[in-house]
Order: C-alpha cells, then sequence, then structure tokens
C-alpha cells in the first residue's frame, strides 16, 4: 500500500509544480503604452502593447508604414534623441540579461546615462523630432 501512495503524491507534486508554472506563464494580459520612434519619419509616438510580449525590433511604424519604429530615449545632459534596441535574452540563465551594458540605454553622443523617454503631451498623436539623424543604439555582446 505505501509503495502506491508515493508515486501518487509525487505526481501531484509534479501536476502543482506545472500548474503553477503554467499560470505564471499566462497572466492576465494587460496593455501599457510603449514610446516608440519611427527613425524614418522621424516622428516619437505611443504604441499599446499587451504585457509580457516580446517584441522584436524595429516594429512597424504607422507613419513610415514600414519597420523603422524602436523604443526611444532623450539624453537629459545633451537632448539627443535616440533609437534603443534592448537586449533580448536567450532565455531565463543568459548571463547577459543582467549586463547593464546591454540593458542601459547609453547617450551615443556624449555617453550619459541620464536617459529619460519623451513624453508626447496630452492630445497629440505624435512629435516630430528636430534632428537631421536618429542614431540607432543597439548594444551588442563582446
Ligand atoms: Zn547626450
Amino acid at each position: 500500500m505505501k509503495e502506491k501512495v508515493l508515486p501518487v503524491i509525487l505526481i501531484l507534486i509534479i501536476l502543482g509544480a506545472i500548474g503553477f508554472i503554467v499560470k505564471r506563464a499566462v497572466p492576465q494580459k494587460p496593455t501599457y503604452t510603449m514610446v516608440l520612434v519611427d527613425v524614418q519619419a522621424k516622428k516619437i509616438f505611443k504604441k499599446p502593447v499587451k504585457v509580457g510580449t516580446t517584441i522584436n525590433y524595429p516594429v512597424e511604424s504607422p507613419y513610415s508604414k514600414s519597420k523603422t519604429a524602436y523604443p526611444v530615449y532623450k539624453c537629459m545632459k545633451c537632448g539627443e534623441i535616440f533609437a534603443f534596441v534592448p537586449y533580448v535574452p536567450k532565455g531565463p540563465e543568459d548571463p547577459n540579461a543582467m549586463n547593464p551594458e546591454l540593458m542601459m540605454p547609453k547617450c551615443p553622443k556624449c555617453g550619459a546615462i541620464e536617459v529619460v523617454v519623451p513624453e508626447i503631451p496630452e492630445g497629440k498623436e505624435y512629435i516630430d523630432v528636430q534632428q537631421p539623424e536618429i542614431p540607432i543604439v543597439k548594444p551588442s555582446v563582446k
């Protein structure tokens, strides 16, 4: 009798663990708003994104109608607007996911790490970027 009970308990524990993992992997999907920059049309705009979705940049922009949109940052020191492509970890064990050099946006013009996401004023769809060029910062693994 004892020999039969133990496997049942183990199976229950395993099923419970799987249920827990599945529940965590499929959460409620609220959306949040991302601020992106279309480097071709030179417009900063908002895009609703479902929480937990992995986005591969660049994404399609409604302005240039092509894949030219990236997350956008503005340097607090020199005012440079730049696109930043975040590093996508290869899995939960990827040590690069903890590497601030890869995950933190840094100004390509002056090297400052004091950067902010530009704000789009209430009631506006987009803001135009007054810069001859919008640099794309893409950290890479060395
Ligand atoms: Zn700067």
